[in-house]
């Protein structure tokens, strides 16, 4: 290992396109239709990003039923039951749905393997908004299986008609060990159609396990409440850091994790702005670590267009 300071950047880090497409969304209903709009639990899960909204005049509530009548709603990128939907409606509400497409195509699994009356078996955190929102598409269908640790007490109604499904934000190594034990229980278990876990959550975990081993502390920009950005520490610290640390702001580090290091890690969760990471990068140059090599393993290219309602007008010709 080097002996002088350096940072190794993950990439990619950062916002994905679900993400992007929710702060779009609600930033263009602001310039649309002027404040306030009111934002079903937070857009994206994290802190600046919600109090920047704020700023500009957005209104994050926690159920649609304070929202006032007729008002402008606009639902989280973590998506939301139907019964959300049938609530908003009763009270008139014009919505505006941010849900990610990605996390709409495991509502469609589930609908689909719910009316073929299988068992499905969702793999997720329990009290995640989007876990609740999935499971609301067919909540008779439907059990929670909160990592390895809960397998056992999984049952279901005909072993031959059992499917896993999952939260898209999750450790892609911890969900195969909870699939493993479930096969293990269930050995006719069916894998869904295609990778629940999304494309910027497996990105930026195969991104951290690369750099891990070279890094004395890995610092991940993100919120407490951001899964995906929790779960890249864990990965950090499981594949070879000898630290890892969480921090919404550069402000939130203590300098005692920088004592005896000389090489950090940096990289951050899918809802996070990159100012906040550049915020991390200008601590520690100020503290020495003033190289930066970039270990990038994938290239991300994927956009979302916005919500039909917020689309440019097409001009006739
Ligand atoms: S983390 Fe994945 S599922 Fe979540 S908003 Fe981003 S692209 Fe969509």
């Amino acid at each position: 290992m080097s002996e002088s300071k350096r940072v190794l950047l993950a990439e990619p880090r950062g916002y994905c396109a679900g993400v992007d497409r929710a702060v779009e969304t609600v930033e263009r209903a602001l310039d649309k239709h002027g404040a306030p709009v009111y934002v079903r639990k937070e857009i994206v899960h994290n802190r600046h990003v919600v109090e920047t909204l704020s700023d500009r005049g957005a209104v994050f509530v926690g159920e649609t039923d304070e929202v006032p009548e007729g008002a402008i709603v606009v639902f989280s990128a973590h998506g939301v039951s139907p019964e959300v939907h049938r609530t908003a409606a009763a009270r008139s509400l014009k919505t505006i749905d941010a849900t990610c497409p990605l996390v709409t195509k495991v509502h469609q699994e589930a609908k689909r393997f719910a009316r073929d009356d299988y068992d499905i078996l969702l793999i997720g955190h329990e009290g995640h908004e989007e876990v609740e929102g999935t499971a609301g598409e067919a909540p008779e269908h439907i059990q929670l299986v909160d990592g390895p640790d809960s397998v056992d007490k999984v049952s279901v109604r005909d072993e031959s008609k059992v499917i896993w499904l999952s939260q898209t934000t999750l450790s892609v190594d911890e969900t195969m060990e909870t699939v493993k034990r479930l096969r293990e229980k269930f050995p006719q278990l069916a894998d869904p159609p295609s990778d629940d876990i999304c494309y910027a959550t497996q990105n930026r975990q195969v991104a951290v396990k690369a750099m891990a081993p070279h890094c004395d502390l890995v610092i991940v920009v993100g919120s407490t409440n951001s899964s995906n950005s929790v779960r890249l520490v864990e990965v950090a610290v499981q594949n070879g850091a000898s630290a890892g640390h969480l921090v919404d702001y550069a402000r939130e580090i203590d300098p005692a994790w920088l004592e005896g290091v000389n090489t950090v890690g940096v990289t951050s969760g899918a809802s996070v702005p990159e100012v906040l990471v550049r915020g991390v990068l200008d601590y520690l140059a100020e503290r020495g670590y003033d190289s930066v090599e970039t270990v990038n393993t994938a290239e991300e290219t994927l956009t979302f267009a916005l919500p039909r309602e917020l689309r440019p007008a097409r001009t006739a010709r």
